[in-house]
């Protein structure tokens, strides 16, 4: 098979992984567990899909926790109807990110249309800033998101802004049912988290989500590993039952419950610690991440596997709050143009030829990471040379292949898509 069919045929295996767990327990699909709804406490239906929600059933209404992402949420809201014809009252958004928001419309429809009284919303004060951000970026947030889940989400933007906001706490009732819902500033700056007292389930949102936290997102806006960590043992304090997170399985048990929380707050107070102590000693960005070194306890933790967050995109998002993006490195400020330098690589190397065979040096001895480097300043150099993206583009399948961590592999397989958009471009040039 030729490179860029090879290429292609991988890029068209990849797919949306979210409940593609053949064969895995619920605990090892953890971030991407979907499964049938759970009912979590007597009447408090769990429901699993690209990010979970929860529904109360109360008296005389209902209290929903999160609205899924618009394109799924007709599906969860059937689900609900085949449990109660109760209207949604309360409608809570743990934040503004779209797989928890954005399906908030269709909550509303469903109840309007039954002739009840609009449901109303309630975020964190922040939340009608994320939607105005979300707005401003609609182009740039939709490319991200293809290029961390590597699929398109075919969605319309239907944001809703909330009716009720609060700053730090507020307490809400449905039917006569009380609900505290508080700030938890981490994952994002509009993230709150919801506890029935009664039934003691905590609805936690994305500051826990069965994975190394999404703290330090390589492709995303700054995040608060800090106040994850908070919000975490403020939430292991609560005594909750059961735990419902904002993505992979319910928890059950108080016990368990609490080391849950307790061992993710740990997880982001180790790396916090570990950055602040090398900032205070004037280490440089890349001696910061490459002297991390996670204790097994943590790395091995069942609840935080580096499926979606990474220690090390956790301990760049800490550095970057705090000592800004500068490597340390002057050459890097104002930096020479990314194909100068390729070029300059290739003359000192005696032409492409030499690059080439570097690289395959390099991953042979399995330093994929060095391979790489001198693949991308090649194809930047040499942009109309296939050897050169046949190269670039099998050392990215390669990483692509055997990466753990979903945001790494999207970066890897956008290389691969960039190698093969560019053979094709050079074979219609051969062609014409
Ligand atoms: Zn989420």
């Amino acid at each position: 098979m030729k490179t860029k069919e090879l290429l292609q045929k991988h890029l068209d295996s990849i797919v949306l992984q979210f409940g593609h767990h053949k064969g895995l327990s619920k605990d090892e699909a953890a971030y991407f567990y979907i499964g049938p709804p759970e009912e979590v406490a007597q009447g408090v239906w769990h429901f699993y899909n690209l990010a979970n929600s929860i529904t109360f059933i109360c008296d005389g209404g209902l209290m929903q926790v999160d609205c899924n992402i618009a394109f799924r949420a007709q599906e969860v809201i059937e689900a609900v109807r085949q449990r109660t014809d109760l209207p949604f009252d309360t409608l809570a958004i743990t934040h503004g990110h779209v797989d928890h928001c954005m399906g908030t419309y269709f909550y509303i429809e469903d109840t309007v249309k039954r002739g009840m009284p609009r449901p109303r919303v309630i975020g964190h004060k922040n939340l009608r800033w994320r939607i105005d951000k979300n707005k401003m970026l609609e182009a740039h947030r939709i490319g991200t998101d293809k290029k961390q889940f590597q699929v398109d989400f075919d969605q319309t933007d239907l944001f809703v802004y909330p009716d009720l906001e609060f700053e730090d706490r507020v307490d809400v009732t449905v039917g006569g049912e009380v609900f505290n819902i508080v700030f938890g500033h981490g994952h994002t700056e509009d993230t709150l988290w919801v506890y029935s007292p009664k039934r003691k389930v905590l609805c936690c949102g994305d500051l826990f989500q069965w994975t190394a936290a999404n703290v330090g997102n390589p492709f995303k806006m700054q995040r608060f590993a800090l106040e994850n960590a908070l919000a975490l043992e403020e939430m292991a304090a609560t005594g909750a039952e059961v735990l419902c997170p904002g993505h992979g399985p319910v928890i059950y048990g108080r016990e368990e419950i609490k080391t849950c929380l307790l061992t993710a707050a740990r997880y982001l107070h180790f790396i916090q610690d570990h950055v602040v102590a090398c900032l205070n000693k004037g280490m440089l960005l890349e001696e910061t991440v490459n002297s991390l070194q996670m204790p097994e306890e943590l790395t091995n933790s069942k609840w935080l596997p580096p499926l979606y967050g990474h220690p090390v995109f956790i301990a760049k998002g800490i550095f970057k709050r705090y000592a800004g993006y500068y490597s340390g490195h002057p050459a890097e400020l104002f930096p020479p143009d990314y194909a100068d330098v390729g070029r300059e690589v290739v003359n000192l190397a005696g032409g492409a030829a030499g690059v080439i065979e570097r690289a395959g040096d390099l991953k042979a001895e399995g330093r994929l990471e060095l391979a790489c480097q001198l693949a991308e300043w090649l194809i930047e150099a040499e942009a109309d040379n296939a050897e050169a993206w046949e190269l670039y583009g099998l050392l990215f399948k390669e990483r692509a292949d055997t990466e753990f961590n979903m945001q790494a592999r999207g970066a890897w397989n956008q290389a691969v898509r960039r190698a093969v958009a560019n053979l094709e471009r050079l074979s219609d040039k051969l062609e014409n």
